[in-house]
Parts: C-alpha cells; structure tokens; sequence
C-alpha cells in the first residue's frame, strides 16, 4: 500500500483489527520512508448483478427501502425490518461468493418477510415474481395456507402432548 503522505510504494502493517462484527478489518499502518502513519479498511466487496448484467455493491439500506415499501400499513416496526436486512446480508454473504445474481438477493427476502408479515410478503412476492394474474396470488395464498395448516397441526398436536400429561 502505497503511503499516502510521501507517496512511497510500500508501507508496513503494525495493526489490524476486526471491526463491525468481522466484516471489516481496519489496519494500522507506518511508511518506511517519511515514518507517517494512517489506517486502511479491507471488506470484502459483494457485488449484487442485476438482470441487465449492471453491477452495483451490496446495500443493506436498499433491502430495507425494498421491505419497508412492502410493510406499509402493516404492523411491522423498523427493528424488524432491521433485523431482516442483517439476516438477508447473512444469507447472501454466506454464499461465499463475489457476486450474486438480484434474483437471489429478493430469494432470500422472501422467506423470512413471509415469516415477518404475510401482507407484506404477498406485495413483494407480487412484485419479485412479476405476478400478473389473479390465479398467480390465489396459488401463493394457497401456499401460505397450507404452510399456515402445517403450523397449526404442529402446534395442535403439541397442545394435545402437553394436555396428556397433565391428565
Ligand atoms: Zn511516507
């Protein structure tokens, strides 16, 4: 790394240190040549490829303009839409990969946005797979219906287990 003071070409690491929850790593470092002494980040650059083959740097601040817009109305407060960012940013990044196709960025916002708020989830699905039929929303209601089914079963059938017991 070049110094930025004098402009030498080398410069010596005498510090790193993770930051922001290891996702960046911030290193302290001194010229040889004029001795000054000033900080570098490194991250990791994700790049997010939209459909037009454009590429733009990952933003956790568009995931939550994205979901907000779909929360509007809904009971759904900012930490949670917060939260969902981070575990979006989470799933992507874990992907292990320099780039990442948008497509993927809104798969992994449906699934916890479905868990968040179904409203929501059905406007962003609507949009994210380019709904443009009654039928394409009766199929998707359909589906959280019977996920809604598979939960309630689940939970009947642990209400019963607990009842027995205490019987
Ligand atoms: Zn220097």
């Amino acid at each position: 790394m070049r110094c930025p003071y004098c402009r030498h070409a080398d410069s010596r690491v005498v510090d790193s240190r993770e930051a922001d929850d290891g996702q960046l790593i911030r290193r302290r470092r001194s010229c040889p040549e004029c001795g000054k002494r000033f900080t570098t980040v490194e991250e990791a650059v994700l790049a997010v490829v939209k459909r037009s083959g454009v590429t733009e740097p990952f933003s956790r601040t568009k995931i939550i303009g994205g979901v907000r817009k779909a929360c509007q109305g809904r009971p759904v407060d900012e930490d949670s839409i917060a939260l969902l960012a981070q575990k979006v940013e989470e799933t992507v990044r874990a992907k292990g990969a320099a780039e990442i196709p948008s497509h993927d960025v809104g798969l992994a916002i449906l699934g916890p946005l479905r868990d968040l708020d179904e409203v929501a989830y059905l406007r962003f699905a609507s949009v994210y797979r380019s709904f443009d039929s009654l039928a394409d929303f009766e199929q998707e209601i359909e589906t959280l219906r019977a996920a809604a089914r598979a939960r309630e079963g689940a939970g009947q059938a642990g209400a019963a287990g607990t009842a027995g017991r205490t019987n």
